[in-house]
């Protein structure tokens, strides 16, 4: 495949109609195809994509000033991901199928035969993510679980970099085409309102995004305000609060110091995880040490749209009159900028928490100061719904099961001495949170679970065995695992 040289122009009203037409009749068609038909699809996609990789981490590498070693990471993340839900999908779990025999002596009264299993939603809308331009974009988390949960993907392009989606979209194109996929499965389009034509359009029934608060707010309302509302994942902004108790602080205030550093510097601190407040007790020394540390060198951020949007939002947080600068605030809003750390106390936090818990999305943190350790519950409590908070503490620590219990009201996964910068694809791995961290707080966009964002249950009463989908049929042709009159059956 050639690389894509000119910039793909905002997709044509002609084109996103035939695109939604395509994906609307791709999706029963899709729907009915079976566990491993899915299943080589995915990994067709995966192969074509390591096939390809010099060529794609290569314009990757020019469209958002990534290093290519994270790039060769991400994109061998991105391929582990679409083949992790082959196999999910080819082991059957994700339909939760369910079986109720009769039972005229039912608690409750006679009971009929009901039986439930999950199905695909339809065509999918996926706003793809800036920052992670192969895990979060094209052939990226959300992709992979829609197409495996049987939906067809209509691909919103990032504008940060629309070669490489471009480039990706023809290689998941000709990957489904190889493996027999129906046309029209999947399809990417271009420009900011074919985004929202799309979202609005009664042959979407699904969407998901990646993105800022206020973007992912403006289509969740569109998403809600059509005549027949559809649900809308959106993963949105988040500060990711680190704890640092004071038995923590007195054991490893050092190396904690240090770890944090790499942390939210890594990526120019374009991660969502980036942890960017953290709360260390006044006279640990942690502060002082924060302000020696090499700090790495300024790395250019993904697109002009972020570099600006950082230095507005690092200007209201640095302009808060209980802020004061830490390290190296000359170059702080050049481009690229230095990386920046701010100080302020958690008296102040709880004096104006929406001021100061405020997300920067690049190298900027603000280090918390506490005096007591019950601060640390009180900002627990101020704080909004986070992707993840941040727990560095001890065994022992008094304050760590009221501070769990506080946290795990707040945020989507807490985690105990580690830093929330690295997001494993696994079976139990949960990347949301209450709003705004994400706008469905029940649902992940990371993990074999995204699966169940594009799939909706149906009961079927008093059918016929032949009549019945087979995941519910009592020979179990399948071969699946099902909850039988309330009984996992392996
Ligand atoms: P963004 O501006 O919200 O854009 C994301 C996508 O939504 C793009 O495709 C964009 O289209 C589209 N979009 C945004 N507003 C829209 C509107 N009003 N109407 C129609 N389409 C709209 O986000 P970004 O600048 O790429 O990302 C930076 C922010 O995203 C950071 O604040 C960061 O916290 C957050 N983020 C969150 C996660 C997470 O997992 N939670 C991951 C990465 C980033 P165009 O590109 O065509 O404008």
């Amino acid at each position: 495949m050639a690389l894509i040289t000119t910039l793909p122009g905002p997709t044509t009203t002609q084109a996103l109609e035939a695109i939604l037409t395509d994906a609307e009749t791709a999706a029963p068609i899709w729907a009915e195809t079976t566990a491993e038909e899915r299943a080589s699809a995915l990994h067709h996609i995966a192969d074509r994509l390591d096939d390809a990789a010099e060529r794609l981490i290569e314009v990757a590498h020019e469209e958002t000033h990534l290093p290519g070693a994270r790039l060769q990471g991400e994109l061998k993340r991105t391929t582990f991901q679409l083949r992790l839900f082959a196999e999910m999908v080819a082991e059957g779990s994700h339909t939760d199928a369910r079986i109720d025999h009769a039972d005229p002596d039912w608690g409750m009264g006679p009971r009929p035969d009901i039986r439930r299993r999950l199905e695909p939603m339809g065509p999918v809308l996926v706003f793809a993510g800036s920052n992670f331009p192969f895990a979060f974009s094209v052939a990226g988390g959300d992709t992979s679980s829609a197409l495996a949960a049987g939906c067809p993907v209509i691909l919103k392009a990032h504008s940060g970099h629309p070669r490489l989606s471009a480039m990706t979209a023809a290689i998941v194109s000709g990957a489904l085409e190889e493996a027999g996929a129906p046309a029209g499965v999947f399809g990417i389009i271009f420009g900011t309102d074919s985004g929202r034509v799309a979202l609005m359009d009664e042959r979407v029934k699904a969407s998901s995004f990646t993105g800022s608060i206020p973007g992912g707010r403006a289509l969740l309302d569109i998403a809600n305000a059509r005549p027949e509302p559809i649900p809308f994942y959106g993963e949105l902004g988040s500060v990711n609060p680190t704890f640092v108790t004071m038995k923590a602080a007195k054991a490893r205030g050092e190396q904690i110091a240090h770890e944090f550093v790499g942390s939210y510097t890594l990526g120019a601190g374009q991660f969502c995880t980036k942890p960017g407040i953290l709360l260390v007790p006044a006279a640990s020394g942690i502060v002082e040490s924060l302000a020696d540390i090499q700090h790495p060198a300024p790395a250019t951020l993904l697109n002009d749209r972020i570099q600006s949007g950082y230095v507005e939002a690092l200007e209201r947080l640095a302009q808060h009159r209980d802020v004061t600068p830490l390290v190296a605030t000359s170059g702080a809003y050049d481009a690229p900028p230095a990386p920046t750390l701010m100080h302020t106390t958690a008296a102040s936090v709880l004096a104006a928490p929406q001021a100061l818990i405020a997300e920067c999305f690049g190298p900027a943190a603000l280090v918390v100061s506490y005096h007591n350790e019950s601060e640390l519950l009180d900002v627990a409590r101020v704080i909004d719904g986070q992707l993840t908070a941040t727990i560095h503490g001890e065994d022992d620590d008094e304050i760590a099961p009221e501070l769990i219990r506080l946290l795990s009201r707040k945020a989507g996964r807490l985690l105990w001495n580690q830093w929330p910068t690295g997001v494993s694809v696994t079976y139990a791995q949960h990347h949301g949170g209450p709003y705004p961290a994400s706008t469905s707080t029940s649902s992940t966009s990371v993990g074999t679970a995204a699966i169940f964002r594009f799939l909706r249950p149906v009961a079927y009463q008093g059918m016929p065995q032949h009549l019945l989908p087979p995941e519910l049929r009592d020979a179990n042709p399948l071969e699946i695992s099902r909850r039988v009159n309330g009984v996992q059956q392996f």
